[in-house]
């Protein structure tokens, strides 16, 4: 078992403050989450900062990613290095993600700006059934979804700022590298898991 979020943006997001550097040293700090994905907005430059930094670490996996701004919502794609050509509609990145083979992951569906209802209409791997910036009521409406269209569910922090991390993981039944992982989310071996406990919170164990 392997725990991972699968939600973080860093600074090249633009509206995150959490540098490449900073993701790394949470990561090697915390004693059980030793994975992330890197999602930051329409970008992939900070996924190759903080795998460059991480190399240092034999335990770390950091798994690409990038999070796409459509007409009807947020889309993640995971396990792609490159970005879609703008703008991004929801066809040309569903598309995207087909010819790159990335697992589409639909975030926070109830949060704006949230795919909502219409992820029962398109295909994708897996829902963010917690998200810890949107309420318990859209999280709850999230975890319907995915009992609605049958999906594997997961939890990630959409982190924009270093104490946000590690409230949420995803427990995934996976070997400790990007490739295994994508795998099992696509087969559902996951589970989401969060705690606002503050046993839990990466800042803790800095
Ligand atoms: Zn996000």
């Amino acid at each position: 078992m392997f725990r991972v979020d699968l939600h973080v943006h860093t600074t090249f997001s633009g509206d995150s403050t959490i540098s490449p550097k900073t993701v790394v040293e949470k990561l090697n700090a915390h004693p059980t989450v030793k994975g992330v994905a890197i999602t930051d907005h329409d970008t992939t430059e900070g996924y190759f900062k903080v795998h460059r930094l991480a190399d240092a670490y034999t335990d770390l996996v950091i798994i690409p990613g990038i999070e796409v701004r459509t007409e009807r919502g947020d889309i993640i794609i995971l396990g792609v290095d490159e970005e879609p050509e703008q703008p991004n509609t929801l066809r040309s990145t569903l598309n995207f993600a087909a010819e790159t083979h990335g697992v589409v992951l639909i975030p926070h569906p109830y949060r704006s700006p949230g795919i909502g209802d219409f992820a029962l209409n398109m295909r994708s791997d897996a829902i963010e059934v917690f998200n810890p910036t949107a309420t318990p009521k859209e999280n709850m409406m999230a975890q319907r979804l995915a009992e609605a269209g049958q999906l594997p569910r997961v939890a990630g922090t959409d982190a924009h700022s270093a104490d946000e991390m590690g409230i949420a993981f995803t427990e995934v039944e996976a070997q400790p590298n990007a490739e295994s992982i994508l795998e099992a989310i696509r087969n559902g071996l996951v589970k989401p898991v969060y705690s606002e406990k503050q046993s839990l919170r990466w800042h803790d164990f800095l």
